[in-house]
């Protein structure tokens, strides 16, 4: 592991000897990362390394799986995510998270993004104004203001996962979780996506998991790489991309393994 892991001062994440099991098979080996705030971290690795199961257990969505098993220390602003008297939803609410393929609900644009404020019980006349702002907020605004009353499910697949990412923003998350965001898009709606995460980081701070190296390299100010449920590497991309400490790190950079 490198220096560079220990060098985040107040990291807003911090996770300590974090192992995973589904059913008796070990997912995550000992997992130990500080992930700093108003950044973007992006985790890299083959697939199967392990790189979803770790974002999920950034927001506990590994609790609805019944057979994984979670051991080890998550805190978040120095609360243990894991400990007792935390209410998974308003973990929730404070750590969003965003999926590979876009989920808009079948409902309008307007409600996809109401939705999360009215269940925490925002005042009806405040909707309008936060439905606009997670629109403006997500780039989404000029494209689509004359028809917010729309279904969802009309827009393109990339307004639909900006819309998925300004449904997350509307309950007013510090942390935003990508799972592979761009992986079911064209490249314009990609880039779309890169240009908007790359903007966010002033306000949140944010994770996201990538199959796409380029990417990385690309939107994040910090990566980690996995391999078999291990942590290999962390550090700032530039070093890791540019200078690995690790050779396996190196191996797969390069493209001579993944
Ligand atoms: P990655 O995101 O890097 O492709 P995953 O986190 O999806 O990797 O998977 C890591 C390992 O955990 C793989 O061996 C995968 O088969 C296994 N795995 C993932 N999800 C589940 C699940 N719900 N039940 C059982 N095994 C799982």
């Amino acid at each position: 592991m490198t220096e560079a892991i220990q060098n985040v001062a107040n990291p807003q994440i911090e996770v300590k000897d974090l192992n995973l099991w589904y059913g008796d098979k070990q997912a995550l080996k000992n997992v130990n990362i500080r992930i700093p705030k108003n950044s973007v971290t992006a985790f890299i690795g083959p697939s199967g390394c392990g790189k979803s199961t770790f974002i999920r257990c950034l927001n506990r969505m590994n609790d609805l799986i019944k057979t994984c098993r979670v051991e080890g220390k998550v805190s978040v602003e120095g609360r243990d995510i894991y400990g007792p008297g935390v209410d998974v939803v308003d973990l929730r609410k404070q750590i969003g998270m965003v999926f590979q393929k876009p989920n808009p609900f079948p409902m309008s644009i307007y409600d996809n993004i109401a939705y999360g404020p009215r269940i925490h019980g925002v005042n009806k006349k405040d909707l309008g104004g936060i439905v606009e702002h997670a629109l403006r907020s997500s780039a989404l605004w000029d494209e689509i203001s004359d028809r917010i009353q729309s279904p969802a499910l009309s827009l393109s697949g990339g307004q639909q996962q900006r819309l998925c990412i300004a449904r997350t923003m509307a309950v007013k998350p510090e942390i935003i979780l990508f799972d592979e965001p761009c992986s079911a898009l064209d490249p314009i709606s990609t880039a779309k996506i890169e240009e908007l995460i790359m903007n966010l980081k002033k306000d949140y701070t944010i994770v996201i998991v990538t199959h796409n190296m380029q990417q990385a390299a690309r939107i994040s100010d910090y990566t980690a790489f996995f391999l078999m449920g291990e942590l290999i590497e962390f550090g700032k991309t530039r070093q890791i991309f540019e200078n690995p400490a690790e050779k396996s790190t190196e191996d797969y950079i390069t493209g001579r393994f993944g």
